[in-house]
């Protein structure tokens, strides 16, 4: 039997997929529809539907409500600052979607180019463990457990400041995150999917070697490339 709960979480999830997989209405309503809207379209449901039904006010409020206005001054991210990936970063990508960019909390700073972050969702439907409720005036969780690169190019003005305290908490639960064993429920593992994608579009590839790799110098394989397994 579907309770008033699963309910609430289909059409959540609904939303979820739409806010990060899904183009904007000035593209899905374009008269002259690109090829990767047309790919798009045939396979989601979700877009087909907002095609009959016309541009969606909930769709439109929740993405844009993470958007800088304009007149905010560009300074540099600093760690416990709230920065959205800029919108010209949002474009088409691997399995047909069309990748929207999230908020992010700054971490930490990488050099003179790039930030750690952690991903910011509005869907506190789906948390879990390691997803912290936002402190200040964002509504939302902070996927500590999700933490990843970014290009200090790729974000807009800071939206928030959440200070020195609520980033030690983030970065406590981001240790405690990567020993987790237990397994999430399976909405949240799908949530979950969903959001790595995302972050695997916006991330920036490190330019230094992570720590214990080895560079092509040590292993000797520069101009004698291995075949990688599949
Ligand atoms: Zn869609």
């Amino acid at each position: 039997m579907t309770t008033p709960h699963d309910f609430a979480l289909q059409l959540t999830w609904d939303l979820a997929q739409e806010s990060r997989c899904c183009p904007p209405d000035d593209i899905l309503f374009a008269s002259a529809r690109s090829e990767e809207t047309r790919q798009h379209l045939d396979t989601c449901e979700l877009c087909r539907q907002r095609l009959d039904e016309g541009p969606q006010e909930a769709l439109d409020e929740l993405t844009s409500i993470l958007q800088a206005p304009d007149n905010l001054p560009l300074t540099l991210p600093a760690p416990g600052q709230i920065h959205a990936i800029r919108r010209q970063k949002s474009g088409w990508g691997p399995g047909t979607r069309y990748y929207r960019p999230p908020a992010v909390l700054v971490l930490e700073t990488l050099g003179t180019t790039g930030v750690r972050v952690a991903q910011i969702s509005g869907f506190e439907i789906f948390s879990w463990h390691h997803d912290l409720v936002l402190a200040g005036n964002i509504d939302g969780m902070v996927e500590t457990w999700h933490t990843y690169p970014v290009a200090t190019r790729d974000l807009g003005p800071c939206l928030e400041n959440l200070g020195n305290d609520f980033l030690q908490t983030v970065l406590d639960q981001a240790a405690l995150a990567d020993a987790e064993t237990r397994i999430p429920p399976a909405m949240v593992q799908l949530f979950r999917h969903m959001e790595m994608e995302t972050a695997l579009y916006f991330s920036m590839p490190a330019p230094w070697p992570w720590p214990g790799t080895r560079t092509s110098r040590q292993t000797g394989l520069a101009g004698n490339r291995k075949m990688r397994a599949p």
